[in-house]
């Protein structure tokens, strides 16, 4: 499941890089934007199998799930109309909503399922009647939202259309972390969580390794499962002008550690060398430091790298799915300033 963001805005973007043209206003060569299309699929589908093996192997530390089927949805309304008739082309769209990929060994994998297949009903629901007359993003969001909340257990019927040929097919889903994910463009985002989508910005996906990837969005998951967004709002903790002094600073602080060593075991759980984790913040996470301009409530790279290893040295992968119990329990509890989780497993 996903919320990949295609707006048309990072093709053109992509676009602009790739070919001097369009500063002319001259028609973008053919091949030009089936390359940049090609390079936005690729980059989607790294993404998608990173989430979707981090969300699966770590259900069991998760207090919200989804039925995963690995499915990634688009819609052709998310491209600029310029760009609509070679998306049709290249993409497919025999509907509205299609199958922009299909995640490696998903059910939806297994049940036939096909990149370019249209999307025309789940369960016998109708989607045109529910979708917004000038469709958007939104409506991909509400098939993906429709998608996210069926029954965990049981098979999804869809109902697709392949060229013009429709036809049925039952997916059976295998329960996962509830967490949908997008791709935001034009920004030095590495990635944020507010506690229900993942973002990672476009700029780190194209630089990062699949290892990179994986320790952002493990960072990102940990927050979720910790519920932090929800914790430091009841605890009255300031994300604005005020994040970075006294107490907002120290529970700020708080909560990015916490983050950086429950994704160590996120890693771990999904078949990743921990070690990933302080590498990238001792290799490629330096170029997205700040330096003097950091916000306070972060730690220098050298500093989240070694909070890192002290918490990683404790894992013994050996032994089935790995956590920091105490740490994985205080996602119940209010956020205290002073209270420290040393203790690991
Ligand atoms: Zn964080």
């Amino acid at each position: 499941m996903t919320a990949i963001r295609r707006l048309a805005v990072v093709a053109l973007v992509l676009l602009t890089a790739a070919s001097p043209a369009i500063l002319c206003a001259e028609p973008l060569p053919r091949a030009t934007i089936e390359r940049t299309f090609a390079h936005l699929r690729g980059e989607d589908e790294r993404l998608a199998q990173t989430i979707t093996r981090l969300l699966n192997a770590n259900d069991r530390y998760c207090d919200r799930h989804m039925p995963a089927s690995g499915l990634v949805l688009h819609a052709l309304d998310m491209f600029d109309p310029d760009l609509r008739d070679a998306a049709r082309k290249y993409f497919g769209f025999p509907s509205p909503i299609a199958i922009e990929l299909i995640v490696a060994e998903s059910p939806a994998q297994v049940a036939g399922i096909a990149p370019g297949d249209g999307l025309i009903a789940i369960n016998d629901m109708k989607l045109s009647p529910i979708l917004a007359a000038r469709a958007s993003a939104a409506n991909r969001d509400r098939a993906e939202q429709i998608l996210t909340q069926l029954p965990l257990d049981r098979p999804i019927a869809l109902t697709l259309v392949r060229d013009t040929a429709q036809f049925e097919v039952a997916v059976q889903p295998v329960q996962a972390c509830r967490a949908r994910w997008e791709v935001v463009s034009g920004s030095s985002l590495l990635g944020q969580s507010d506690g229900q989508t993942i973002q990672i910005g476009q700029d780190f996906i194209t630089k990062a390794s699949d290892a990179d990837l994986a320790v952002i969005v493990a960072h990102e998951l940990a927050h979720t499962i910790l519920n932090h967004t929800r914790r430091l709002a009841e605890a009255g903790i300031s994300q604005g002008l005020l994040a970075e002094f006294g107490r907002n600073r120290r529970l700020n602080r708080r909560a990015e550690d916490e983050a950086d060593r429950m994704s160590l075991y996120l890693l771990a759980n999904a078949g990743y060398d921990w070690n990933a984790a302080p590498q990238f913040w001792e290799g490629l996470g330096r170029s997205w430091d700040p330096g003097i301009f950091r916000r306070r409530d972060y730690r220098s790279p050298s500093a989240r790298a070694a909070v890192m290893r002290h918490e990683g040295n404790r894992i013994m992968p050996c032994c089935g799915p790995v956590m920091n119990d105490a740490l994985w329990r205080t996602r119940a509890e209010p956020m205290l300033a002073d209270r420290q989780i040393s203790s690991a497993r």
